[in-house]
């Protein structure tokens, strides 16, 4: 399994569709300060489901939305597509290439899709657990998370570990049934 594919529009400081073809094995991204490296890897935690805006560098999840600058009005939505080379089956659904969607409008309307086709946040985010990029998304390691981890308490410690691992999913899931 891995990124082939990442699209922003209107997203962050990407306010044209802007489109990256990634390759298998180790993508840098270089630029200036303030150039929109952060931005790229927000967008990624962003499409793969993120829910708190913390977790994109942003106040309230609209900030997404490009902003606007002195040349360029504000846009009203932010769109970002991943597309994740599945031949080996990770993700446990039949197709080789998965392509997930995330819109937002301003007005708090928001559509998630597989494929193209329009499903829930729950359809994404129990696709990615089977990959093990759970909802915490631990896949992707900001500043000062490795000290997190290492000061973390063991339950806590435990917890990362078998989200990772994608355990959490079957543990959430004997939970709900045992409260029915
Ligand atoms: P550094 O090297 O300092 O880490 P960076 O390349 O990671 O920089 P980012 O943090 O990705 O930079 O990008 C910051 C830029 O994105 C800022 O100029 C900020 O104004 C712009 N930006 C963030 N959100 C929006 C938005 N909603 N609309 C327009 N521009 C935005
Ligand atoms: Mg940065």
């Amino acid at each position: 399994m891995f990124l082939k594919n990442l699209t922003l529009k209107g997203f962050k400081s990407f306010a044209d569709s802007t489109n990256m073809v990634l390759e298998p094995g180790v993508t840098v991204v270089v630029g200036p300060n303030g150039s929109g490296k952060s931005n790229v890897v927000d967008a990624m935690a962003w499409v793969l489901g993120a829910q708190s805006p913390k977790a994109v560098r942003s106040q309230k999840m609209d900030d997404v939305i490009f902003a606007g600058t002195a040349a360029r009005p504000a846009l009203g939505r932010a769109e970002v597509s991943i597309t994740i080379d599945n031949s080996d089956g990770t993700l446990g659904v039949e197709f080789n290439e998965v392509t997930i969607t995330r819109i937002l409008f301003r007005t708090g309307e928001s559509e998630y899709m597989i494929n193209g086709v329009t499903c829930r946040l729950l359809d994404v985010q129990e696709m990615l657990s089977d990959a093990g990029v759970g909802r915490q998304q631990h896949v992707i390691v900001s500043q000062g998370q490795i000290d997190a981890v290492l000061n973390a308490r063991p339950e806590e410690r435990r917890a990362i570990i078998e989200e990772a691992a994608g355990v959490l999913k079957f543990r959430k899931r004997k939970e709900k049934a045992e409260r029915r």
